[in-house]
């Protein structure tokens, strides 16, 4: 057969690459012109004897995929197949023909290398744009920004098939770039800690790239980027020797970008970074506004203070990380209402700046703002002679300038430092000198912040407030004569809270007021009850002494006896010494008034602070009670029974009051108080505080705990 011949089993199939070869042999016979050229043979003679797989496939032996098995004479068999040698596609035709009486296979072969290539493209982005959907879904979905963002990167990540994805944001201001988010393959060690604050210039040819091309990828990490530069070090450093990544930008302006190391799918596909990256240009602003009133949160915005949400976190920071010692200063301006009302707010507004700036002036230490004009000062780890000489340096700041007038109060201490008692302190200081201001103060800038007010009034109403009853006795008869309220608080996990951990805080929230006359309360329908079964006790209850400043603190108390038909006669109000800091006029009428109602008023831990003796002259109480402090020193220690005999001397002779002991732990100080003439007792050696129903038994029984 002649070449001619050998064409005219193929008319029709001018565009295939076709050959004829022995079906046995394997011989070739025949190539078309286009399959020659496609093979590079210039005439016939040169391919004639050659094996087919060879030249077609570049195989020693026959195919392994060969199709001779599959083909008959009267069918055609149709398959793909990409072509090693070629690197191309094809879709192939393969049929049996005789020949000159010679089986022979004849393929016709189409190159289908582009619409195969279209097709992949095509599914390629649709899966783009469903990894897109799903990782703008988690952005969007998710509060928590670290893991929208990470889940969003290991979407893009698993996507390219790459080691790495991630996050870089620049700034600008101190010309560094940092890797904020990152996400990367099982096996491949997170690199994020060592990428951070690199020096922009670093990156200049990305950033150029990026403006140039919208993108930047290295396809060869060892031949694209010069060894000299420095991101070569740091990619080789990490392994990478390929990358891509598309710009995050804001205006214009490159502000970071997004890109995977090593991918290994879709490498020349930057559809998806590109289409994601507007979306996360968007998401980190949007987490940007917030870090931003976050930190705005912290601040007061007239003074730039750190502000009281900050002073919180720090004394909370403090139960688990106390300082060694601690000076706080509470400085309080004085007649701030006054300067408001008669000279406008603005003038006020400069007060509090000045106010402000005066106290920042003292170094090592931090500032809060903590209320309208309340500001407070915390010196950690200062030792007392320094804090003592800023203190005094403070002071003598505002004595130079005639219109900031500032109430400050300050302590001092270190070692196991209990930090609401130290507040507390501090504040009562500064109360101290501020009495003439008190009242007026009061009405306004002392007033419960809204908020705080109203959630101790739903936690009264949710009854997360208990009253415990501690009994107290009659030393000589050993009977019990009534019991002191003691409040509680009932945690998230019904545990209970003991008062000195929230007390002080509502003191200076001045929402004390809400507690205590809800333990009143409390108490008088306690007594109802009581009276009904024939039981006449007297209850002491705690008034913080800024309940005892609510304007109609008189009318309350009287309004709740009436309520409950509750007998002042048996009812004592128990007060701190720190009563003795408040406006002594003020107080004077309150006790007289409620005195003549036929309550009784008892001073509470007497010998604990101050030790004010004068405090016994300016008022008049029915019991002094005595501190647990100076109880629990009594035995084997003659002074400590010196200070307490004479204590309770001076109380009967100078006062004409009777005593009271408080937290009586063992029998020894139970006999000594007794000698002493001490009338009543309270402590654990009796009974610890219970709850209503244990008391109510202990009374029934007439006996002890
Ligand atoms: P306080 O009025 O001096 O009450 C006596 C405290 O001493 C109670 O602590 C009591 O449990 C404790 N105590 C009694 N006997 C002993 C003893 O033998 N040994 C020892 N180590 N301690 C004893 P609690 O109940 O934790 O109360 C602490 C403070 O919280 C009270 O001191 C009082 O100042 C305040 N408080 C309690 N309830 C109220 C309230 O309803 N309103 C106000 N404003 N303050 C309250
Ligand atoms: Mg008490
Ligand atoms: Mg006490």
């Amino acid at each position: 057969m002649k070449h001619k011949e050998y064409d005219s089993l193929i008319v029709g199939k001018e565009n295939a690459i076709s050959y004829i070869a022995d079906y046995n042999t394997y011989e070739l016979i025949h190539l078309t012109q286009k399959a020659m050229e496609l093979f590079k043979m210039k005439s016939p003679e040169e391919y004639r004897g050659m094996k087919c797989y060879k030249l077609l496939q570049g195989l020693d032996a026959p195919c392994p995929f060969c199709t001779n098995d599959k083909l008959s004479l009267d069918s055609v068999y149709k398959w793909e197949h990409f072509n090693d040698v070629l690197h191309r596609w094809m879709a192939i035709e393969d049929m049996l023909v005789v020949i000159d009486g010679r089986l022979c296979r004849l393929e016709h072969a189409y190159d289908i290398t582009d619409q195969r290539r279209q097709i992949k493209r095509l599914s390629d982005q649709l899966t783009v744009e469903q990894i897109l959907v799903r990782s703008l879904n988690t952005l969007a979905a998710s509060d928590d920004y670290s893991l929208a963002f990470n889940s969003f990167l290991e979407q893009l990540g698993r996507f390219y098939r790459a080691d790495r994805a991630y996050i870089f944001e620049i700034d600008y201001d101190k010309r560094v770039v940092s890797n904020t988010y990152e996400w990367c393959a099982p096996y491949v060690t997170s690199e994020i800690d060592n990428l951070q604050g690199i020096p922009i210039k670093y990156i200049s040819d990305w950033l150029k790239k990026f403006k140039e091309t919208g993108e930047f990828y290295i396809n060869k990490l060892d031949t694209d980027i010069n060894h000299n530069r420095e991101d070569y070090n740091i990619l080789a450093n990490q392994g990478i020797e390929s990358l891509l990544a598309a710009p995050l930008l804001t205006g214009g302006r490159t502000v970071g970008f997004i890109g995977v190391d090593n991918p290994t799918n879709a490498t020349n596909d930057m559809t998806l970074l590109r289409a994601s990256s507007d979306f996360v240009v968007e998401e980190l602003k949007k987490r940007r506004l917030i870090q931003k009133l976050e930190r705005a949160s912290y601040i007061d915005m007239l003074t730039g203070l750190n502000n009281r949400n900050r002073y919180m976190e720090v004394l909370k920071g403090y139960e688990t990380n106390p300082p060694k010692s601690l000076g706080v200063v509470f400085a309080d301006v004085n007649g701030m209402k006054t300067a408001n009302d008669t000279r406008g707010h603005k003038y006020g507004d400069r007060l509090l700046i000045r106010v402000s700036e005066i106290l920042s002036l003292a170094q090592n230490c931090h500032v809060y703002r903590i209320g309208g004009d309340e500001f407070v000062m915390l010196f950690e780890n200062v030792d007392k002679e320094t804090f003592d000489k800023k203190v005094i340096e403070i002071k003598g700041h505002f004595d130079q300038d005639p219109d900031c007038d500032v109430s400050i109060g300050s302590v001092w201490t270190q070692d196991e430092v209990d930090i609401n008692r130290q507040i507390i302190k501090a504040d009562e200081l500064m109360y101290a000198e501020k009495q003439v201001y008190y009242r007026s103060v009061l009405s306004n800038g002392r007033t419960a912040r809204l908020g705080i007010s109203e959630e101790v009034a739903r936690e009264i109403e949710e009854n997360r407030f208990v009253v415990y009853y501690q009994p107290q006795i009659n030393i000589k008869t050993n009977q019990i004569i009534g019991a002191e309220a003691l409040v509680r608080k009932k945690g998230d996990n019904g545990e209970i809270i003991p008062p000195d951990r929230f007390i002080p805080y509502y003191e200076i929230e001045g929402v004390i007021s809400h507690v205590d006359l809800f333990v009143f309360k409390e108490v008088c329908a306690a007594m109802k009850r009581w009276r009904n079964q024939g039981i006449c006790l007297n209850i002491c209850v705690n008034f913080s002494r800024v309940t005892l400043m609510m304007p109609d603190i008189l009318n309350e108390i009287t309004r709740i006896c009436e309520e409950y038909e509750a007998s002042p006669k048996n009812l004592t109000i128990e007060v701190t010494e720190s009563i003795g800091k408040m406006d002594q006029a003020y107080i004077k009428n309150l006790f007289d008034a409620l005195i003549d109602r036929g309550f009784t008023i008892s001073l509470d831990d007497f010998g604990s602070k101050y030790s004010n003796l004068s405090i016994l002259n300016d008022l008049k109480f029915h019991t002094v009670k005595i501190d647990k402090a100076l109880v629990s020193r009594l035995e084997n220690n003659e002074k400590s029974q010196i200070i307490m005999r004479n204590t309770i001397r001076m109380c009967h002779e100078l006062a004409a009051t009777q005593t009271l002991a408080e937290g009586i732990e063992t029998e020894g100080q139970y006999r000594l108080l007794s000698n002493y003439k001490c009338e009543y007792g309270q402590g654990f050696f009796f009974s610890r505080p219970v709850a209503f129903d244990v008391f109510d038994d202990m009374i029934k029984r007439g006996g002890k705990e």
